[in-house]
């Protein structure tokens, strides 16, 4: 039987524990198994291998993306670990000009001495995007909405451009998950998660998704995940399967939210730029809506000079200053010093995040009451 989205959430992957009835999936902790001779296992060998809690969520995470296979990691930074160690020396990756600034610091401080490099374009321009693509180049690698201005990037358009040149895309669908975007269905070849943020949900796990549709490419991502070892617990698997449970129901919220809060802010002639794909005036817009079901809840944006932004951080009650995002409570981070201080600031300057950027994950207590802290911590921040 084939049942949607919100269904899925809560019955897809492996549905609770077929030996005894229980609903929810066990907590398989063990390292290792017993088999009954040589040769002879019960299909599980050794959990950095395999583990049954983690395959549950290994299965989950695949079926919500509509691919085939799924892996599970101990962070973000594990599953791109292993994504990116599918490539060799002298390959080079096109990745897109604004991303996790640890995303770019594995790029430019770890694969790049093992000769893997990369080139920062602008995915959001399709003809800059064909440009780059020399011979050396194996991927595109694509945030969208990236981190932390928000681009938007045509998945469709790019998985053709990158298809007819023989590369890989791969997407951080990070920001809006499966229950808003599902970008293999959209023709790319790799979707990776910092399952940390909605998918989890409540700012306590930390971890790693991904998900393919082709066998060749999984089962190579299978053995660099057994080889290099980077997995995700079995208690942690677990926490995610609760946390995904309720991502429909949480993210309805999160996006209603952000709507409204978005709206105001550029409404409020307290910022000079406000970056949201939601906004009808936003460069992204048009092909968010197409290729979306709706524009997450990451706001960023820059409060006009008369506003002190390091008072602002200081004077918020509600909202908190934290890295991370995606979590039920609304964070507030400064990228230049925090998520992204691994980028150059002339990096950072080129593509756009300014020293006065904000970004907001809006979470789901009442949009009034997020924005009336919002509100008061700019007016604390004026300059006098
Ligand atoms: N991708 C994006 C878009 C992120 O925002 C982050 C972390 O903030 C990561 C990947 C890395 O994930 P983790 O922190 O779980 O390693």
């Amino acid at each position: 039987m084939s049942i949607k989205i919100d269904s899925l959430l809560i019955h897809g992957g492996i549905d609770g524990d077929e030996r005894t009835g229980a609903v929810n999936v066990p907590v398989y902790q063990t390292s290792t198994y017993k088999q009954d001779g040589l040769g002879k296992d019960r299909g599980w060998e050794y959990s950095r291998t395999g583990n049954p809690t983690r395959a549950a969520l290994e299965k989950l995470i695949a079926d919500l993306e509509g691919g085939e296979f799924g892996l599970a990691f101990a962070s973000g930074l594990a599953a791109i670990d292993t994504v990116l160690s599918l490539f060799s020396s002298g390959d080079k990756l096109l990745v897109s000009d604004n991303i996790y600034g640890g995303t770019f610091r594995i790029l430019d401080n770890v694969f790049k001495n093992f000769n893997i490099t990369y080139k920062i374009v602008d995915t959001s321009d399709l003809s800059a995007v064909e440009a780059a693509l020399d011979e050396d180049v194996k991927a595109v690698y694509i945030e969208t909405p990236a981190n932390p201005l928000l681009t938007i990037t045509d998945i469709e358009a790019v998985s053709k451009i990158a298809h007819d040149n023989g590369k890989l895309v791969i997407v951080d669908n990070t920001f809006l998950t499966p229950y808003l975007q599902r970008p293999l269905t959209l023709g790319a070849d790799i979707v990776i998660h910092s399952g940390t943020k909605y998918l989890g949900g409540h700012s306590d796990t930390v971890s790693g998704l991904v998900a393919v549709k082709d066998k060749e490419i999984a089962n190579r991502l299978y053995y660099l995940q057994n080889a290099i070892g980077g997995v995700l617990g079995p208690w942690d698997s677990y926490l995610m399967i609760r946390g995904i449970k309720t991502l429909g129901v949480r993210m309805d919220r999160h996006v209603s939210n952000a709507g409204k809060i978005a709206k105001w802010l550029s409404e409020s002639g307290y910022t000079t730029k406000v970056y949201y794909p939601g906004l009808e005036t936003d460069p992204g817009y048009e092909i968010q809506k197409k290729q979306a079901d709706g524009a997450g809840a990451m706001i960023s944006f820059v409060l006009d000079e008369k506003y002190d932004h390091r008072t602002f951080f200081e004077s918020l009650k509600l909202v908190t200053l934290a890295e991370s995002l995606g979590g039920v409570e609304s964070l507030v981070c400064h990228p230049a010093s925090m998520t992204h201080a691994a980028i150059p600031p002339e990096i950072r300057r080129e593509v756009g995040i300014v020293d006065e950027l904000i970004r907001l994950s809006v979470g789901i207590e009442d949009a009034e009451d997020i924005k009336n802290d919002i509100e008061q911590a700019i007016k604390a921040s004026e300059r006098k």
